[in-house]
């Protein structure tokens, strides 16, 4: 069972996107859990204010230290412990990617603490001594789309929230390839027929032309990933060295050569 705790001021926004689809059903098994934290709730100004004017001036609003740091400690006295990954939404944080998403998948419970505005007072950040968390270099106006893809795509990887139809072992990122072009019922559409060798029934020749899609739509697709695949397999790529040439795309993908890629 993991646990995931949402710190944010709109708890809504997390519990109408995580009770759909997988997550929701993850979450009725049993799986998984997550709660959103009203921020606001925890606020002990008279009016119910979160936020006020940044120190030193400047554009924007800034949310105060007391209600983040009342709501964190009202959740770990809750839980009767610091959770095992606190992590703060932030633009300025390490990026996000799956390698993470597989780490944090084998944390029993996550915080996510999300800023709004122009972000926290830095205190409730050194209070909280969160470790800050990006999803990349762009600026959202607050924490929780975030930290609803992070809880997406770690919950994907906990045991039991995928059913077997929905293995996540071969798919993007998971052998530092992107995943093969995938095709389902019709076999025809206008025209646009499924490549034969996928009719075939031959296993090893389905894998090692799904090997070969991957190679070339990373290649094409993500160099940089492609880059780093070569230089971490160099077996698959060496013996053919000597022969290497210009690759040319057949005609009828079925006759794609087998064995070693000539990528
Ligand atoms: N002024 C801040 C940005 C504030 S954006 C700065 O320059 O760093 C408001 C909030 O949205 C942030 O506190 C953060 O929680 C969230 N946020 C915005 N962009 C994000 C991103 N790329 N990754 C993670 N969280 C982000």
């Amino acid at each position: 069972m993991k646990n995931y705790y949402v710190m944010t001021l709109f708890p809504e926004l997390i519990d109408n996107v995580v009770r759909e689809s997988i997550s929701g059903r993850a979450i009725q098994s049993g799986f998984m859990s997550v709660q959103a934290f009203n921020i606001r709730d925890y606020t002990k100004d008279s009016h119910n204010h979160v936020d006020d004017y940044p120190y030193g001036g400047g554009a924007g609003m800034l949310m105060q230290v007391q209600p983040v740091v009342d709501c964190y400690r009202h959740i770990v006295n809750t839980i009767g412990h610091r959770p095992g990954r606190v992590l703060f939404m932030s633009p300025q944080g390490k990026t996000f990617d799956q390698k993470m998403a597989e780490e944090l998948s084998k944390e029993e419970d996550i915080l996510f603490l999300c800023g709004h505005y122009e972000g926290i007072d830095e205190r409730a950040l050194e209070i909280l001594e969160v470790e800050h968390v990006s999803i990349g270099d762009y600026i959202l106006t607050g924490g929780e789309l975030p930290a609803l893809s992070m809880i997406d795509s770690i919950s994907r990887l906990v045991h039991g929230v995928l059913n077997k139809d929905e293995s996540h072992e071969i798919e993007s990122f998971s052998d530092g390839l992107l995943e093969y072009p995938q095709y389902t019922r019709p076999e025809n559409f206008e025209d646009h027929t499924v490549p034969k060798i996928l009719l075939s029934g031959d296993h090893k020749k389905v894998d090692e032309w799904r090997h070969q899609m991957s190679l070339e739509r990373t290649k094409e697709r993500r160099p940089d990933l492609y880059e780093k695949y070569v230089a971490e397999n160099p077996e698959e790529f060496a013996p053919k060295k000597s022969k290497r040439k210009r690759h040319r795309k057949p005609a009828d993908q079925s006759e794609l050569p087998s064995g070693n890629p000539e990528i």
